[in-house]
């Protein structure tokens, strides 16, 4: 019998190469191709030139005006250039290393291109030559397709794919739903995606299948909030009040008041029967550290241990330093435990880990992964990272365990997003700095003028205040990243000679080599550290009041504020220099709107306007789901639906029973053969 699970192999005329080309792609089953949807849409709806904005994306069509030109230039590249007309309008368009278009362009022919537009050049860089039926130019399904497999062979396959398969698309969304909201039916929608006949269609089909991945998506998370609520009534950490009183006054500052209501809000939580799922937000230099300090000694007296999980090795030695300071050592014993942890003292941390003698354990996200034994684990806290998300509770609570959870962030995420990436969680707002900061003041300048931020540099340097200079990482490339660094480093060398130590960090250099550094840094002996972005989070050096990032625009908004938290962490003036030369007016924007606020969330909110939330919290890291169809952001309204509507579903007593969501039953649960769950 045919079912959708089946291998591509079973389409006629799919033959093992094929199935290897495809499985490039990440399909490997008839409905994996079949739900291969198209990442765009070209349509040609010619816009005015004076529309388009710089940078975008737009198909032009127009009259060749000249033949095409190619010259070749650097080792094996070319670049292929014509003139073509389009409402009077002469523009020049480029191709690199595409000379083999040359025969497609001729002089006195319509063309239609699809490129970036350049406003300021009037000119555009051609990614492709549209060509063809004038019904497939004008909307045309594009697909991510790799150099063996092209379009056009893709979409056969997919056509074919329906011949044989088609039927077997079914419907799983409960007839009232589809009713509610007017959405097309499964089958339909899915051919839609591949071969709509005009815009409004595609539309259509895509608004039902952005709703039901999105109402999938939420069941499971309904599903989830479900198990853990079952799994944990009761773990209350009794601590002793008076302890953590005591505790408190210890401090050397007092807390501020937004610091005490969140500790409240935490500690209120810790000693209820319920599970905790907190959110606290906090911008930069707000002071996270000692809540979480407070809330791991809370539950330490109350005889648990306690996590705190950071991103990176230097981050984590760092929160080592600040408990260590904070606790008596001789009452709350805190370990280190990070991927350099050497062999003897690490298995001597698990086996003190696991029968109770040590309190709390500090380290990388590998902490609640590895064999990592506990003895009774109150509290994970998370800093600086959305990386802890459903699955790393999945993973704890298979080892029997499940702690309170505690997630600190500086990213202001919205509410919104929170709850989609994890459920619905409490949030707490840490929204007031410690008192006597002064804000940082922020520039912008242009790469020509590093040499005067150089010379204002000395003048800092010399009034007692340290540096850092951050160089970006190029993602392409981690040699070229350390080079940046390398070579900025010996300029600042050269230039203050005698007169202040230059230090070097980044990511390719030893844990050890790392800390040294970083201790240099801190103990003053080293005035200018240059490093690449591995001090991007947490890193607290009070005396730092300069920070330099080179080609600030090729940091998200989020990430140049988090590295200017690094500074104005004391009571001196601090100052942020971008050095940076955007190629687009959004670049240009981006850099402004730096120096126009310290307010992290503002930040946060135009980020999310100008990027997708994919490229502001990292898509790899953010632990926000990617999904295939929808967009957390643009289709929020789609989201908050399907979120009320699984609820209500999970409100319903036994609703797997009935009748009406029998086909729901089956789609949430068939496919779970772990999900013991559910019987
Ligand atoms: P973040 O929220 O960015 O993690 P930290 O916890 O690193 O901030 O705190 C930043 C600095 O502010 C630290 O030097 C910390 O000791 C100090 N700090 C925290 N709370 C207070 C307070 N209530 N009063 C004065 N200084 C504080
Ligand atoms: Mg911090």
């Amino acid at each position: 019998m045919k079912k959708l699970t089946d291998s591509v192999q079973c389409l006629s005329g799919v033959g093992p190469k094929r199935v290897e080309v495809l499985a490039k792609l990440g399909i490997e089953t008839v409905e994996d191709l079949l739900t291969y949807y198209p990442f765009r849409y070209d349509d040609i709806q010619t816009k005015e030139l004076t529309e388009i904005a710089d940078q975008e994306k737009v198909v032009l069509k127009g009259l060749v005006l000249s033949d095409a030109v190619v010259s070749h230039y650097g080792y094996r590249k070319s670049r292929l250039s014509f003139r073509m007309m389009q409402d009077h309008a002469v523009i020049n368009v480029t191709f690199f290393n595409q000379n083999f278009l040359k025969n497609k362009i001729n002089v006195s022919e319509e063309i239609a291109v699809y490129g970036k537009w350049d406003a300021k050049r009037k000119s555009l860089t051609g990614m492709k030559i549209l060509g063809g039926k004038e019904s497939e130019i004008d909307f045309a399904p594009i697909y991510h397709v790799t150099k063996q497999m092209r379009q056009t062979t893709l979409v056969d396959l997919i056509r074919l794919a329906f011949v044989e398969y088609g039927e077997l698309i079914a419907e799983w969304l409960p007839t009232k739903l589809l009713k509610q909201y007017n959405l097309m039916a499964r089958r339909p929608a899915v051919e839609m995606m591949h071969f709509p006949p005009d815009q409004r269609m595609s539309q259509l089909a895509r608004r039902r299948l952005i709703y039901e991945e999105f109402f999938e998506f939420q069941l499971k998370l309904q599903q989830l909030r479900q198990q853990e609520r079952d799994v944990n009534e009761g773990q209350a950490l009794l601590y002793d009040v008076n302890r953590l009183k005591n505790f408190t006054q210890t401090l050397p500052f007092e807390l501020t008041n937004a610091q005490k209501k969140v500790t409240n809000d935490i500690c209120r939580d810790m000693r209820s029967s319920n599970h905790m799922l907190r959110l606290l937000q906090g911008d930069v230099g707000s002071g996270k550290t000692v809540v979480a300090a407070i809330a791991l000694y809370a539950t330490v007296s109350a005889g648990h241990q306690g996590a705190l999980m950071v991103p990176t090795e230097i981050l984590a030695e760092q929160h080592l330093a600040s408990l260590n300071e904070l606790f008596d050592p001789l009452e709350v014993k805190v370990a280190l435990l990070t991927g350099s942890t050497k062999a003897k003292e690490r298995r001597q941390i698990l086996s003190e880990l696991a029968d109770g003698r040590l309190d709390i354990i500090v380290g990388t996200h590998a902490l609640i992964q590895e064999e990592v034994i506990f003895h009774q684990l109150g509290l994970v806290i998370t800093d600086e990272q959305h990386r802890f998300g459903v699955n790393q509770r999945k993973i704890l609570r298979e080892k029997g365990l499940n702690p309170d959870v505690l997630f600190m962030t500086a990213t202001p995420i919205p509410r919104t997003l929170a709850i989609t990436a994890y459920g619905e969680m409490d949030v707490s707002v840490i929204d007031e700095l410690p008192a006597g900061r002064i804000p940082i003041e922020t520039r912008w300048v242009r790469p020509p003028q590093f040499e005067a931020v150089i010379e204002w540099l000395n003048k800092e340097l010399q009034a007692g205040n340290q540096a850092y200079v951050i160089c970006p990482l190029i993602e392409e490339s981690e040699t070229l990243d350390v080079k940046n660094a390398t070579e900025i480093y010996e300029h600042l060398q050269e230039q203050y000679q005698e007169k202040f130590e230059v230090g070097l960090l980044h990511g390719k250099m030893k844990a050890s080599e790392k800390d040294a550094i970083m201790a240099e840094f801190k103990e003053n002996r080293c005035q200018v550290l240059v490093s690449t972005t591995v001090i991007e989070v947490g890193v607290n050096v009070p005396n730092a009041t300069v920070m330099i990032i080179m080609d600030a625009d090729r940091f998200g908004l989020a990430q140049l504020h988090q590295l200017r938290g690094r500074v104005g962490r004391g009571k001196k003036a601090s100052h942020c220099i971008l050095v940076a030369n955007p190629k687009s007016d959004v670049g240009a924007a981006r850099m402004k709107i730096m120096t126009e606020t310290n307010d992290g969330f503002v930040l946060s909110q135009k980020d999310l306007e100008m990027r997708g939330p994919g490229e502001v919290f990292g898509a790899k890291q953010s632990g926000l789901p990617e999904f295939s169809v929808g967009d957390i952001v643009a289709d929020f309204a789609i989201m908050e639906a399907a979120r009320q509507d699984a609820a209500a579903i999970w409100q319903v007593p036994d609703w797997w029973q009935l009748s009406e969501y029998a086909l729901l039953k089956q789609k949430l649960f068939n496919e779970e053969t772990t999900n013991t769950w559910f019987d």
